[in-house]
């Protein structure tokens, strides 16, 4: 279900990543080297987290434990970049970061970047799969986790017809969002949401 990628997707001359110094993140790093996604997942009550820490984010056990999980994905979000936000990108780009999740793994979602044509039109929802893309030249070497498009969601017909955008509206295309809070007299919601909260609040005690 996961792929090796062929060559590096992003030019050379940018930093490498590290583990954490205190090595919290190591297993996913290790895992990565195997070609794994390995995710944590607390012990007491099953529900998996990203990023990595020492505590569970649902129930505050420390007895959180890292689990190998199936690298494939579906895209949350994701961005077309433009601008160089590193001298080794100023002559790269665009290049497309998806923000994706993981279904089988209670929807933790991870960062990551999608290969394939940089100008591609992107579904949200469509299904991505990782590939592992190698730099056995670091020091120390490492694997990055990238994602590309399933074969199965780019033939399932999900992708937009020809001439039909993909990109999100230009800003300028959006309603203004002050003045429309406005005449809708939202400060009348806001006072009897408020008015609630109270309400919610006394029956607590
Ligand atoms: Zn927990």
């Amino acid at each position: 279900m996961s792929a090796l990628a062929e060559a590096s997707y992003l030019p050379e001359g940018l930093t490498q990543p590290a583990p954490m110094r205190d090595g919290m993140d190591a297993p996913y790093w290790e895992s990565t080297r195997a070609h794994e996604l390995r995710v944590q997942r607390c012990a007491n009550c099953g529900t998996h987290q990203w990023g990595p820490d020492w505590v569970c984010h649902a129930c505050q056990s420390l007895n959180v434990e890292w689990v190998t999980v199936e690298p494939t994905a579906r895209i949350y979000s994701w961005q077309r970049v433009h601008h160089p936000v590193h001298p080794a990108l100023a002559d790269h780009g665009p290049y497309i970061v998806v923000l994706v999740e993981l279904p089988h793994a209670d929807n933790l979602r991870m960062l990551g970047n999608l290969l394939g044509d940089p100008m591609q039109d992107i579904v949200i929802g469509s299904d991505v799969e990782a590939v592992f893309e190698d730099h056995d030249n670091g020091n120390p070497p490492y694997t990055l986790v990238h994602w590309q498009t399933t074969r199965e969601s780019t033939t399932s017909g999900k992708s937009p017809a020809p001439g039909q955008a993909a990109e999100p509206p230009p800003l300028s295309d959006l309603p203004p969002v002050g003045p429309t809070l406005v005449e809708r007299g939202d400060a009348e919601y806001y006072r009897s949401a408020a008015q609630r909260q109270r309400e919610r609040a006394r029956g607590k005690d």
